[in-house]
């Protein structure tokens, strides 16, 4: 069996973490097994749709490295629904319906506060058709044996058909639900695994009597917990987190690959710096069923663990030409995001104003500036430095490292010295100590 997966956004909106993360886990799965990705764009609401959000969703993708092996448009398909639908109109399998929105509500309040499951009651076939309406159009439920399926995530379910409505496939006014096209396409696509959120379990008990309508064999199905805030539920906030909102605030797109894979499982996140072990270790069988938390502040801690161990190549082109690789190497451990980089150039080549020295460091600035001039720049400076200035002044630990610190950096935290002395040029550390 060749894997192919989809992932299925309707383009009504910007993708937000939720979304991204079904994305990425039908990619891992695909990768994993060597098959293919595609993205299927169900956008049969011509109305909602929007080209900017295709667009969107396409770049989001790209942005984490998550690349497609085809895109497909519903809105480009129209015929082949038509025509499967008649098959199934052939068959009996879908009905027309005449009920106002009003009507089934109410059907719906009565079997509610009857104490009665809110199922869609048929009428019987011979009941007359109502004049100069249009019809909707539901799928006729099997009511005979259970619908199951082995779940990938939740393992064992079992579905009695006959308390699930018959789901409405198509409007009044011609237009199509999401439910029957995707079968169709699912099939002629030739999708082996659907995975997607717990919201569309039942769904696919309906969508499975579906697939047997048309003669098919099911996908196999992974329905995944969904993705909460950290206060436990989808917050407004988490539902409208996109990736131009993470982008912004200077998250990797590997940092949130890694957190999103692993998410839910009771796997470690770990700081990778490349997809590839990610595809390695993907496994629905890893997924829990309780709600995946996903916290930013996580987020920004795991983005700032993968940024001390990524490779100067791998960010270069976002980085300013004063940092190169021994400069990247140095800061990289203090840095929280990429552009923070910019800050620490003018640490290495100026312009910069030393901060005024405390009165107490005086001698110790005193001593540098005095030594400075004279040390071998190539061999470990700043051990020459602080070797030179404790034998001058008897100063010593905090007291002549943190003087020194901020005289040649202009801060009290960064980089180990030992590192980041030789890559400022001696002529620029002479003067910033003698100008402190
Ligand atoms: N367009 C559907 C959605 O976004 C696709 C669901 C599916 O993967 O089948 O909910």
């Amino acid at each position: 069996m060749t894997v192919t997966t989809r992932f299925a956004p309707s383009p009504t909106g910007h993708l937000h973490v939720g979304n991204i993360r079904t994305a990425l886990h039908n990619w891992l799965w695909a990768r994993k097994a060597g098959g293919r990705f595609l993205l299927r764009i169900d956008d049969t609401d011509l109305e909602r749709s929007k080209e900017e959000y295709v667009a969107g969703i396409r770049a989001d993708l790209a942005w984490l490295g998550l690349d497609v092996d085809g895109e497909e448009r519903q809105s480009e398909r129209f015929a082949l629904y038509e025509a499967e639908f008649a098959t199934l109109k052939a068959a009996g399998r879908v009905y027309a319906c005449y009920e106002t929105p009003e009507e089934l509500e109410i059907r719906r309040k009565i079997l509610l506060s009857r104490g009665l499951p809110p199922v869609y009651e048929r009428k019987p076939a011979d009941a007359p058709a109502p004049e100069g309406v249009a019809p909707h159009w539901r799928f006729k439920l099997d009511h005979g044996a259970p619908i199951e399926w082995i779940d990938l995530v939740r393992g064992p379910q079992h579905f009695e058909p006959k308390t699930l409505s018959d789901p409405v496939v198509r409007r009044a006014d011609g237009s199509w639900l999401y439910l029957l096209p995707s079968v169709i396409d699912d099939i002629a696509m030739g999708i082996s695994h659907v995975v997607r959120g717990e919201d569309h379990v039942s769904n696919t008990a309906a969508q499975i009597q579906m697939f047997a309508a048309f003669g098919a064999k099911p996908p196999q199905f992974a329905h995944e917990a969904l993705l909460v805030g950290t206060e436990g539920k989808l917050s407004k906030r988490l539902g409208s987190l996109g990736m131009g909102k993470l982008r912004d605030a200077g998250i990797e797109p590997i940092a949130l690959a890694a957190l999103l894979a692993r998410l839910g499982t009771s796997d470690p996140v770990e700081p990778v710096t490349g997809l590839a072990p990610l595809i390695a270790s993907v496994d629905f069988a890893r997924f829990g069923r309780a709600p995946a938390r996903f916290d930013e502040a996580e987020l920004a801690l795991l983005n700032q663990k993968i940024l001390h161990h990524t490779d100067y190549h791998a960010v270069a082109p976002r980085l300013p030409a004063a940092i190169d690789e021994a400069r990247w190497n140095a800061i990289r451990p203090n840095l929280m995001r990429v552009a923070e980089a910019a800050d620490w150039g003018a640490v290495f080549d100026g312009p910069f104003a030393p901060p005024a020295p405390e009165e107490a460091d005086r001698p110790v600035l005193a001593a540098a500036a005095a030594v400075a001039p004279a040390l071998d720049w190539s061999a470990d400076p700043w051990h020459a430095l602080t070797e030179a200035v404790k034998a001058a002044t008897g100063a010593k630990g905090r007291a002549l490292f943190l003087p020194l610190r901020r005289a040649l950096t202009g801060r009290d935290h960064g980089p180990d010295m030992r590192e980041l002395l030789p890559l400022i040029a001696k002529d620029e550390a002479v003067a910033r100590l003698s100008a402190a």
